[in-house]
């Protein structure tokens, strides 16, 4: 395929090292009690897996709208405003195949999420770059300007965003949710971590139908490994979405397992307030060694720069800590690890620093 050529492919190493904070996973595994349970799940599951899997999971999703209330009152939401599938990811590609696709396009502000452009190209739609500013915050009338000019079918906003770490105000979805002639995508991967004055783009739901709010239980929830990722919107957009999925996409144990996560959730979340914390030192410890640091809403922070940031990430990686190139061409991103995994990368950045000087 032409406009596949020459791309590369999702490329974040997964490499056997002991200090890993290069793809924003939560560094804590679920507690001994939960694992009981999870393996309690997955076995009730297992007894009938000669069956297919709710194809519709509808327990799941009516599990996800309740939490979804808990953390946005008065979103109203109910398995009919909810959609759940395999990561995020998934999401994502179902959102570009049902409202993208050959003759249309979808529009982005970057640096943001490397796979919005990627699955966007591999469902045939038309990728359009447009730019966050200095700061990486996005100017309105600039984002106004830029949809007005291509009126794409599908915008990708992106709050907190990855790899800056940087929220945007609700007026600012607001407005472009107002403007913008197709589907508004607000991709909120990383939204438990966000600061507590910072609102939700599911305050905005009943009031724009054509936006549609994505989460993942792969961050803040400590569940990269089972994948799901879930949605809010307008019932009819989960109508488009049941035409382009596959029939029973979801595991039953992948929702056995979520369930299990979600009758969990506040132990879960429970480390959220210990990855903030860890955060702000690591902010606040960057800055220090006189670097330019993104201010960050999630469990990862974005700081530079770097005339050859290849040189710091292999000197980090020789002393075995793990970090991304990603953003920016002179900028590097690191993932909120434990206490020790951030004294292992603080050692390991002073001596790379030391290195390059
Ligand atoms: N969206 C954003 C902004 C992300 O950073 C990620 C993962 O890094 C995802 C979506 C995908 O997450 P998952 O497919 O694990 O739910």
């Amino acid at each position: 395929r032409e406009d596949l050529r020459g791309r590369e492919p999702y490329g974040a190493p997964q490499l056997d090292v002991p200090v890993r904070l290069n793809t924003n996973e939560n560094p804590y595994p679920p507690s001994e009690r939960l694992v009981e349970a999870l393996a309690k799940a997955v076995a009730a599951a297992a007894a009938s897996l000669n069956r297919y899997p709710d194809r519709d999971a509808l327990a799941l999703r009516a599990e996800l709208a309740d939490f979804l209330n808990h953390d946005t009152p008065g979103a109203e939401l109910t398995a009919e405003r909810v959609w759940a599938a395999n990561g995020s990811n998934e999401i994502i590609q179902q959102i570009l195949q049902a409202f993208g696709g050959p003759g249309r396009c979808a529009l982005g502000f970057e640096p943001s999420y490397s796979m919005h452009p990627i699955i966007t190209h591999v469902t045939g739609t038309r990728w359009i770059n447009a730019h966050r500013d200095e700061d990486f915050g996005l100017d309105v009338d600039r984002a106004l300007a830029a949809i007005d000019e291509h009126r794409p079918d599908v915008v990708f906003l992106t709050s907190p965003n990855n790899p800056t770490g940087t929220s945007l105000p609700l007026e600012v979805i607001e407005a472009i949710a107002a403007a913008a002639p197709g589907m508004v995508v607000v991709d909120e991967a990383y939204a438990e971590f966000r600061r507590e004055d910072t609102l939700s783009a599911l305050e905005l739901l009943a009031e724009h139908p054509r936006l549609i709010v994505t989460r993942t239980m792969s961050k803040a929830f400590a569940m990269a490994g089972v994948r799901l990722g879930y949605l809010a919107a307008h019932p009819a957009v989960i109508e488009a979405l049941l035409l382009v999925r596959l029939p029973y996409h979801l595991s039953s144990i992948t929702q056995a397992a979520a369930r299990t996560a979600l009758a969990h959730a506040d132990e879960l979340l429970g480390s959220v307030a210990q990855l903030r914390t860890e955060r702000d030192l690591i902010v606040g410890w960057l800055r220090g060694q006189g670097l330019r640091v993104a201010d960050s809403d999630a469990n990862f922070v974005l700081f530079g720069t770097f005339p050859d940031r290849r040189r710091v990430w292999q000197a980090m990686l020789d002393q075995g800590v793990l970090i991304r190139e990603v953003g920016p061409p002179q900028w590097l991103r690191v993932t909120v690890g434990t206490p020790a995994e951030m004294a292992a990368f603080r050692s390991a950045l002073t001596t790379a620093l030391k290195e390059i000087q």
